[in-house]
């Protein structure tokens, strides 16, 4: 029986994929004053998938955040077939990210009402993120899910998901074991695999249409034949938890 529910934030509580959408949209076409709706999605399916894995090594620790952000710019730029990005390229690009990125952030609808219902079950609640504490603040706020704790960020260590001393330390810090901690999220080895490594229930949650493709561990079959639970809602949560 699980007495605690931690989770994922961004495309697990927020949809962080339609403002990336967003972000990424405004900011490529100061680039590419024509970008067409077609090049747009071609810029941020560059963006999710990562294929240089630039974001995989922020996380791992080994190269800042800014320096990923400019290489994916990059891979942006050649899948796009842009000249050669400057200095100055890049700082306007970020700038207008930045600045569509944050006006676009809006909560899953079955998200609070998942929350509340989880509290009301009697369960711990928490979050933890591979993204900045400053940004996530800023975008729990923006969502109204500013109640929720905000447990771990990529601040707390130098190093994220699936790191076990991650979820371990999210376990401490809500006074739960990892075996009675649920970990809900979006990335099927990130999240999920990474949360069942260090002890936790390991809980993906595949969201119909919201495939990231290239690398990712996106197998359905797989992840259930390990064990992990698949839910393709946030509203399946409680039922689920209550029959573990
Ligand atoms: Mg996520």
């Amino acid at each position: 029986m699980s007495r605690a529910v931690v989770f994922d934030l961004d495309d697990t509580l927020v949809d962080t994929r339609t403002a990336f959408a967003a972000a990424i949209d405004a900011a490529t076409r100061l680039l590419d004053p024509d970008l067409t709706p077609e090049r747009s999605a071609v810029a941020l399916a560059s963006w999710r998938q990562d294929l240089g894995g630039h974001y995989r090594a922020y996380t791992r620790g080994t190269v800042g955040y800014w320096e990923q952000r400019e290489a994916r710019l990059r891979e942006i730029g050649r899948a796009l077939g842009l000249p050669g990005l400057g200095a100055d390229d890049v700082e306007a690009w970020n700038e207008a990210f930045d600045l569509a990125f944050a006006g676009a952030w809006a909560p899953f609808p079955d998200a609070r009402p998942t929350v509340d219902r989880l509290r009301e079950d009697g369960y711990e609640i928490g979050v933890v993120t591979n993204a900045q504490t400053r940004v996530q603040e800023l975008k729990l706020a923006a969502t109204g899910l500013d109640d929720l704790p905000l447990l771990v960020t990529m601040d707390t260590f130098g190093v994220g998901k699936p790191a076990p001393e991650v979820f371990l330390e999210a376990c401490r810090l809500l006074g739960v074991e990892p075996a009675e901690t649920a970990y809900v999220g979006d990335e099927l080895d990130t999240d999920a695999r990474g949360a069942m490594n260090a002890g936790l229930r390991g809980m993906w949650l595949a969201r119909p249409g919201r495939r990231r493709g290239g690398h990712h561990d996106e197998d359905p079959e797989g992840a259930r034949a390990s064990g992990v639970a698949v839910l393709t809602s946030l509203t399946e949560l409680p039922d689920l938890l209550g029959a573990l």
